[in-house]
């Protein structure tokens, strides 16, 4: 598959490899009847260094997506000070799961939750979040392929009616959709199907009379080795790292 190759060539060359990602974003939209802009390129920073981020952030690219808390903090920072005035700005997604004793941490640094799935996490959130800054914008990580080993909500329409409008109640948190990571496959019509079932509980979602007045607008779906698959189902973010960045160490 083109990605594998992708992610092996990757290393030394993130300016190339974001236009070509950038590229095959856009033909797999245009291949689904889909306009180029309605897939967004969050671009995976784990393990990334800062002086490899700024490369990114040359090649314009603006959001970025961090999983452990403290390694993410630690380039937000650092990244704020190197890009106080980079405009459009920095916009940061936590993408790893969050734990209570560190959602004060995410409150106060990120501008996105992607894998919320607990009412605890998301009050806590709520309290925690610093005034001066805009909500939170939350997305809740569904379970789609029910494997046992995952966070994230059950892909049950009830169970993510309720915490959805928990969340929408809540002043300093903004409900924007639904986030799916599905096991890695070489099934592509059980992850078309994984894909499909969170496209549509995002439209039951939209449906929801208790949600009225919610900007349910995404779907954080595929990484570099099912970027098509979850584009086809109808993804708006997809969450790439080793495809820009190079595999990552271990
Ligand atoms: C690491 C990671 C990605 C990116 O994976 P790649 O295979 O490097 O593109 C996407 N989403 C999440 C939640 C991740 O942890």
């Amino acid at each position: 598959m083109d990605t594998n190759k992708a992610s092996a060539e990757a290393q030394g060359n993130i300016l190339g490899n974001i236009a070509h990602i950038q590229h095959l974003i856009a033909e797999d939209a245009a291949f689904f009847g889909r306009e180029a802009k309605s897939v967004q390129l969050l671009a995976v920073t784990k393990t990334v260094s800062v002086s490899a981020i700024m490369e990114a952030i040359k090649a314009g690219q603006r959001d970025f997506g961090e999983n452990y808390v403290q390694e993410g903090v630690e380039k937000v920072q650092a990244l704020a000070a190197a890009c106080a005035n980079v405009t459009p700005p920095l916009v940061w997604h936590m993408i790893g799961p969050v734990q209570s004793n560190k959602t004060r941490a995410v409150a106060e640094h990120f501008d996105w939750l992607h894998t919320l799935s607990r009412s605890k996490i998301a009050q806590r959130l709520d309290a925690q979040r610093p005034a001066h800054l805009p909500p939170l914008q939350v997305l809740l990580q569904v379970n789609v392929d029910a494997a046992d080993s995952k966070s994230g909500l059950p892909a049950d329409e009830a169970a993510v009616r309720d915490l959805a409008v928990l969340v929408h109640g809540l002043p300093h948190l903004r409900l924007r959709g639904l986030m799916a990571m599905p096991n890695p496959s070489e099934d592509e019509t059980e992850l078309l199907a994984h894909y499909r079932r969170a496209a549509h509980l995002l439209a039951t979602l939209q449906q929801e009379p208790a949600l009225a007045g919610a900007q349910l607008d995404t779907l954080s779906m595929g990484m570099s080795a099912d970027r098509r698959l979850a584009i086809a189902a109808g993804s708006t973010l997809v969450r790439v790292g080793s495809a820009i960045f190079g595999r990552r160490p271990g």
